[in-house]
């Protein structure tokens, strides 16, 4: 049975070479197992044979037999076409091309039944076909191929051309199912399919080419989306328990003095239930005897900074340095202030490294971390450079993580013989399914509860006519001691117009907000880091009023006095940028506004996001909300996965397969990790197999 299957597709009755050749450019249909796993994206329902009188609408397809009674050019040479008549007992319809004009003439001829299927329009008055599907009719093949749903297969311009349209590759998978006698064996073990009540494997790839009702295709998707899927999530975990077994890390057994200390009289506030969840997960790292790699995902403002504070005193109850990097200066400046602050009553050696610290500023940090005197080092990626060397550095914490890459984090883990536990810090939320497949192999920790009190930022959506009404609100926020973000959006293709734009916002509001009653910031992407930061410094200290900039304000900044966050053509920003904007008021105890500005034209799709954003304020279900706008190709991290190379399951509809699968693979892994037992012995030869075909050149075109 293996071996038919992996025959070469020119072997198939009806391929041949050269269209072998097409499919495998084409669809990376090889041998006979690629065409078998070739699914239908649709069906079409052609279980029904309708009469010409039945046909009283044009919403549906109707399927239909009958006599071709007329077939005649008309119109004159640029404007020829077809009509052709069909008849059955009922009544007659007109059909129409418009293409193929002489294919059509020597094809059909008049007199000979043929089967009909298309969706009606209206002409004149009347119901025709416009290039409907037409085939000849046949008794005995219409008995057994014609009357049943029909699979759609997603075809493309060049199959077309070699006869492989949807029809022609269904044609083939019969072909294929005929030669091998519709016989296929079994590829799940007996017990995951009773736990699940899941369709043999025949069955199912029998019935989603060709079902034999409606009710067995979903019951046949679920079955090999379960198989696809379950082979997921055993080769990504699998793939993390080794590499968490891999690396030894530095074990912290303590909860100490600092620890308590802090915990007990500094902690201005108590904990919430999901941070200190958090706190035990990643101590269960620490002392586990591994090195750890966590990803900290939590909302803005959920109070992750405070969990990394906490973890670095266990470090230092431990004898160990901590490092905090972050991407910009004026986060790891604020970082290292508020830091600060809350350390204040503790005897705790910490310092600011960044690419402005003084040369003798510099030294004296460097020093003191070589001799140990020093235990917190806060800083951009000033602090991976090879001139800075720690005694003994045991934890890492990277805050907003996709500023940083790969290699740059690898710096810091090699600051010390044996590895410091690394924790990334990201406010973009991951939704569910992502986090259990792309991102399965990394060990990631949610804080999904915000801080009591947070009121959740009013947000609203308002075209260019309330301008003046959104001036008075500015004006009557700033009255009442507030601070105000106006931001613009700028993409490199349109930056020059995007820049004017900006500017133009940036001389309204210097006119309508005059000096010296208010002060106006400008913020963009193109001037000097030193003005950027003095400009922000400005707007922090809450020297101005309104700032007008470009996203560059997008990450972290910690402004609790600003209120409103406007943000113009907000059509044009992604939701997850919208979100972490946003996100940059609601930051004090009092309301804040977010208020998006749009044009009156709007894609649907634009507009779907502008809604979302006005009905939520939760990261996580608008993370889910844009994976299904935009599907998963566009996130970023998930092109090198691989995971996307999935044949049936999608990553944004079946959640609770995802889920159930990943149940199954951690059930299936803790009693049999190396799946040796018996009744594993199926899904070790699949990944065997799958191991097997990512190493086999041939099959690489
Ligand atoms: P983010 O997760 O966005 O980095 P921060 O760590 O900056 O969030 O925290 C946002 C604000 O919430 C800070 O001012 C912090 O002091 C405060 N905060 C953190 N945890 C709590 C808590 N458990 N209760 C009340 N306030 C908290
Ligand atoms: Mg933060």
């Amino acid at each position: 049975m293996q071996s038919l299957l992996e025959t070469n597709i020119t072997y198939l009755k009806g391929v041949g070479p050269k269209k072998a050749a097409v499919l495998k450019k084409e669809l990376g249909v090889i041998v006979f197992d690629d065409l078998l796993n070739y699914f239908p994206f649709r069906y079409v329902d052609k279980s029904r044979i309708y009469n010409v009188s039945d046909i009283v609408s044009g919403n549906t397809y109707f399927q239909l037999i009958g006599k071709i009674t007329n077939l005649e050019k008309v119109g004159d040479k640029r404007t020829r076409y077809i009509i052709a008549t069909l008849t059955d007992e009922t009544g007659s319809i007109d059909m129409v091309w418009f293409r193929g004009v002489q294919w059509v003439l020597n094809r059909f001829i008049p007199g000979k039944r043929y089967v009909v299927f298309g969706k009606p329009s209206v002409f004149k008055n009347k119901f025709n076909f416009v290039h409907p599907e037409i085939e000849d009719y046949d008794e005995e093949t219409f008995k057994i191929t014609g009357q049943r749903l029909e699979g759609i297969y997603s075809s493309t311009e060049k199959l077309k051309n070699i006869g492989l349209g949807a029809r022609g590759i269904s044609k083939l998978v019969n072909e294929l199912l005929s030669q091998c006698n519709n016989r296929f064996s079994e590829t799940l073990p007996n017990y995951i399919i009773s736990k699940y009540n899941l369709l043999g494997k025949q069955q199912a790839l029998v019935n989603i080419h060709f079902p034999s009702d409606s009710n067995i295709i979903k019951r046949a998707s679920d079955r090999l989306k379960f198989e696809e899927l379950l082979l997921v999530q055993l080769q990504i975990l699998g793939q993390r328990n080794s590499l968490n077994r891999k690396i030894v890390g530095q074990v912290f057994k303590l909860v100490g003095e600092s620890f308590n200390e802090f915990f007990n009289n500094q902690l201005p506030f108590s904990l919430t239930g999901a941070q200190k969840r958090v706190i035990k997960e990643i101590r269960a790292d620490m002392r586990g005897g591994f090195q750890m790699n966590r990803l900290l995902q939590g909302d803005v403002g959920s109070g992750k900074t405070l969990v990394a504070l906490m973890c670095m005193l266990l470090a230092l109850d431990n004898g160990f340095q901590s490092c905090i990097m972050a991407p910009t200066e004026i986060l790891a400046t604020q970082h290292y202030n508020s830091i600060k602050k809350m350390l204040s009553a503790m005897d705790i050696k910490m310092e600011l490294l960044t690419g402005s610290t003084k040369k003798k500023k510099r030294t004296e940090i460097h020093n003191s971390l070589v001799d140990g005197s020093l235990n917190l080092l806060i800083g951009t990626h000033a602090v991976i450079e090879d001139t800075v060397q720690f005694n003994n550095l045991g934890f890492v914490v990277i805050d907003e993580q996709h500023r940083f890459g790969v290699a740059q984090r690898a710096r810091l883990w090699r600051k010390n013989k044996i590895p410091p536990h690394v924790l990334v810090m990201t406010a973009t939320p991951i939704p569910r399914t992502l986090a259990m497949t792309v991102y399965g192999n990394l060990d990631i920790s949610v804080i999904d509860e915000l801080p009591p009190g947070r009121k959740p930022v009013t947000t609203s959506h308002l075209f260019e006519k309330s301008r003046l009404r959104v001036l008075g609100f500015m004006k009557d926020q700033i009255k009442q001691g507030r601070q105000i973000y106006i931001v613009y959006p700028l993409i490199r293709e349109s930056e020059k117009v995007d820049l004017k734009n900006l500017m133009d916002g940036y001389a309204n509001m210097l006119h309508d907000f005059p000096m010296p009653t208010y002060q106006v910031s400008v913020l963009h992407g193109r001037m000097k880091p030193e003005d950027k930061d003095f400009e922000m410094q400005r707007f922090v200290e809450g020297k101005t009023d309104i700032m007008v900039s470009t996203t560059v304000i997008e990450v972290g900044v910690d402004v609790p006095n600003a209120s409103v966050m406007i943000i113009e053509n907000s059509e044009r920003f992604g939701l997850s940028q919208l979100h972490q904007l946003r996100g940059r008021v609601g930051r004090g105890a009092d309301q804040s506004y977010c208020i998006l500005m749009s044009g009156y034209k709007l894609s649907s799709e634009g507009r779907k996001r502008l809604e979302i954003m006005v009905e939520t304020t939760d990261g996580f279900k608008i993370a889910e909300a844009d994976l299904k706008l935009r599907g998963p190709g566009d996130l970023q991290g998930t092109q090198q996965s691989g995971v996307l190379d999935l044949k049936i399951a999608s990553l944004v509809n079946d959640t609770e397969i995802i889920t159930a699968t990943r149940t199954m693979a951690e059930e299936i892994l803790l009693t049999d990790p190396t799946l040796s037992l018996t009744k594993n012995a199926l899904l070790r030869k699949q990944l065997e197999q799958i191991k097997k075909g990512k190493q086999n050149w041939g099959r690489i075109s």
